[in-house]
């Protein structure tokens, strides 16, 4: 919580959580140090024994790192937030804070590659198990509550498809089965959805992306009440270390600063492309939330302020279409990355989501001509001429 509190959005995004030194500096300081002096041996005690507030060590306190996280946590709507080294430090620093062996996580089914790894594989192998079900099937989740299940976790919009989760729908669902609904707000940033005040109790975010904006450094950040994150999350930071460093926690506050003038861009654009790829004969199918097409344009219009960066679609034909279209275009890069200026081109079905078996694609619907689009910052009548470009090169 921060002086801006009461503030609008785009007023907190540049001033929350600042506090100036003695200098006067008007741009936020960097504090690259990773232990601070203690005037006395008896405050050095009473640092570390928590009867006094105060720096003690970097891995768990630094001004530069609380700055962001009072800024962040302003933003969300949220109490406390704990900045961490990347966005699955921050999920690995949630559940590590909040689950023990023989819990159990229900999660939708379409969340980020490694979030599902992090799950199967090593959180199973301390005694945790996940169920994972369809993001927008309320049924399932429901069905697939058991006596020990503690956590619900879920993105939305998915990736790559777009799917909507009603979020007020499921933290409902998760107060009823005393679980905590975890919500990783990567794709929408506060700026277009505030999980929290739809009754979600946990933030999660890749500040690598969209709050970054520019792609240069990993970071994440948890944000919730002072209890489960205040205490739970920051105390498996302290004890655990994925810290978010000074240097990268001035460059995503920074990056807060511009976030909701980027989002109001990143949104603009990617609508009119996908409007625009919704008429090309090419296209089969266009994915984004904005369109009358998509199946939760309702639910999308009520529980976001905005439909987000991010534009899917399906050309007719398989691999073979896809990648000659997508090495025709010249200004989007082929990357795996989203939140940047720089617009990024990717084939899921042979890079985030080439892992999976045939089946289990053809089950998350990801299909070999399916493209996704993060749009960038660059001008919308460019990157539109490049699409065109890209299907122009699958009639020769
Ligand atoms: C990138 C991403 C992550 C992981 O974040 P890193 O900063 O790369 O560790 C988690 N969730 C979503 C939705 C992401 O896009």
């Amino acid at each position: 919580m921060s002086d801006y509190d009461e503030f609008e959005m785009a007023t907190r995004a540049v001033r929350a959580g600042q506090q100036r030194t003695a200098e006067g500096e008007h741009s936020e300081a960097i504090f690259p140090t990773s232990s601070y002096v203690f005037a006395s041996a008896a405050q050095a005690a009473a640092r570390f024994s928590g009867d006094q507030p105060g720096n003690i060590y970097s891995r768990f306190t630094n001004p530069t790192v609380r700055t962001f996280e009072e800024r962040l946590a302003s933003m969300e709507g949220g109490e406390r937030c704990v900045a961490t080294s990347s966005g699955m430090a921050a999920i690995l620093a949630t559940c590590a804070g909040l689950l023990q062996a023989g819990d159990h996580i229900v999660s939708s089914r379409s969340i980020f590659g490694t979030t599902t790894v992090l799950f199967s594989t090593y959180l199973a192998r301390f005694g945790i198990e996940t169920t994972f079900v369809p993001l927008a099937d309320s049924g399932s989740w429901e069905a697939a509550i058991r006596p020990k299940t503690r956590m619900l976790f879920l993105e939305t919009p998915s990736n790559p498809l777009t799917e909507i989760a009603d979020i007020k729908r499921l933290s409902a669902l998760a107060r009823s089965n005393n679980c905590v609904l975890v919500v990783d707000n990567c794709f929408c940033t506060p700026v277009l959805q505030q999980p929290l005040a739809l009754g979600a109790d946990i933030v999660i975010h890749s500040a690598t992306k969209y709050l970054d904006g520019q792609g240069r450094c990993i970071g994440g950040a948890v944000v919730g009440d002072s209890e489960l994150v205040g205490k739970e999350v920051y105390g498996f930071l302290r004890a655990a270390g994925p810290t978010m460093s000074p240097f990268n926690a001035w460059v995503f506050l920074k990056g807060l600063e511009t976030l909701p003038l980027r989002m109001q861009a990143h949104c603009s654009s990617a609508l009119t492309l996908a409007q625009w790829l919704e008429q090309q004969p090419a296209v089969v199918r266009v994915y984004q939330p904005g369109l009358a097409s998509h199946p939760q344009h309702e639910l999308a219009s009520r529980q976001q302020t905005g439909f987000g960066g991010i534009v899917s679609f399906e050309l007719q034909g398989g691999q073979q279409q896809a990648w000659t279209f997508i090495d025709a275009l010249r200004i989007f890069s082929i990357t795996a990355n989203l939140g940047d200026a720089k617009s990024t081109v990717t084939h899921p079905a042979t890079t985030t989501h080439g892992r999976l078996t045939p089946e289990q694609r053809a089950d998350a619907g990801i299909s070999d001509c399916l493209i996704r689009l993060a749009v960038g910052l660059e001008a919308v009548s460019d990157l539109q001429a490049d699409l065109a470009a890209g299907l122009a090169a699958l009639e020769s």
